[in-house]
């Protein structure tokens, strides 16, 4: 696993879970990442996140690739597959281990929720198995003891963030009681081992950071800079969800809905109506401006891409 080195290239990414067709929301997460990237003439990644095996929808990871290939966000090495990196995760979770991080958790989300005050996301988990699994209780998941001083950063869009990761969200699961590994632990191994320098993605991971900072800080890997991106909400306000088909978007007819995205980034349009999508990206590397990005999530309302 290699650290990025200081004035080395930037490297971005864009992290898909292959659930569904692309939607309008996560094109806006691709065309931003890409744009911050290439814009600096950095590299930018794709990582399909398939760890959730059960949510994963055979043949979506193909469809989000030939979107993203129609609508010119060409990728730099292979698509990495977080199926295929188990052992990396594995390896992680002992490095943490051999620190007295982790301990085996027994508690249902049910008890949980009974017995827990509400926190940044969801219950706080009060600690219950911190100190030994109660008599009679089986090992379900594994949890990070998330304490250490509170985590602060710049997000490069909204400004300066803090949170103190134990009292806002408490011990969190690596390894869940299905077995599967934590998107939170997966995410910060992968940008570590592809050397990501720049995260740049939605605005529902804002606070997800901290936690990932906490794992950043223990397993020793460098932090790569975060901006998140506004939302694209469906008309009743919810998140655009890839597995309810929310907005596909249409990959014969890319330039609308790349305008669309590049509005929705608060990017001045261009002066022309380009002619495809090579001469739209010829034209907007140039223009990419992170600080014209809003710190809002943008309703759609009846938004269409065509
Ligand atoms: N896989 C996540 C998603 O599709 C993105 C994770 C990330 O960018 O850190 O929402």
């Amino acid at each position: 696993m290699t650290a990025p080195t200081p004035g080395a290239r930037r490297r971005g990414r864009f992290a898909p879970s292959p659930t569904g067709p692309l939607h309008f929301g996560s094109l806006v997460a691709a065309v931003g990442s890409f744009a911050d990237a290439r814009a600096a003439g950095g590299a930018w990644l794709v990582r399909m996140e398939d760890l959730d095996r059960p949510r994963v929808v055979p043949g979506a990871a193909d469809a989000i690739l030939r979107t993203l290939d129609a609508f010119g966000l060409h990728w730099d090495a292979s698509v990495a597959f977080q199926s295929r990196r188990t052992d990396a995760y594995a390896a992680a979770i002992e490095q943490l281990a051999r620190q007295g991080r982790v301990y085996p958790c027994g508690c249902t989300r049910r008890e949980i929720a009974l017995g827990a005050l509400p926190g940044a996301e969801g219950p706080i988990y009060p600690g219950t198995c911190r100190h030994g699994l109660p008599p009679g209780r089986a090992p379900r998941s594994l949890r990070l003891r998330a304490h250490g001083p509170a985590l602060g950063f710049v997000d490069r869009i909204h400004g300066p963030q803090r949170q103190d990761v134990a009292r806002a969200v408490g011990d969190f699961v690596l390894r869940r009681a299905d077995g599967l590994h934590a998107y939170q632990l997966a995410v910060v191994v992968d940008d570590a081992a592809q050397g990501i320098t720049d995260v740049v993605r939605g605005a529902d991971l804002l606070l997800s950071t901290p936690r990932q900072m906490r794992l950043q800080a223990c397993l020793g890997l460098s932090q790569p800079t975060y901006a998140h991106l506004p939302l694209v909400l469906a008309a009743d306000g919810r998140k655009l969800s890839k597995s309810q088909a929310d907005l596909p978007v249409d990959a014969a007819h890319p330039l609308p809905a790349l305008l669309r995205a590049w509005a929705v980034l608060g990017q001045a349009p261009p002066p022309a109506a380009p002619d495809g999508v090579s001469a739209f990206w010829d034209w907007a590397l140039p223009h990419w401006d992170m600080g014209r990005v809003p710190a809002r999530n943008g309703p759609c309302g009846n938004m269409t891409t065509a």
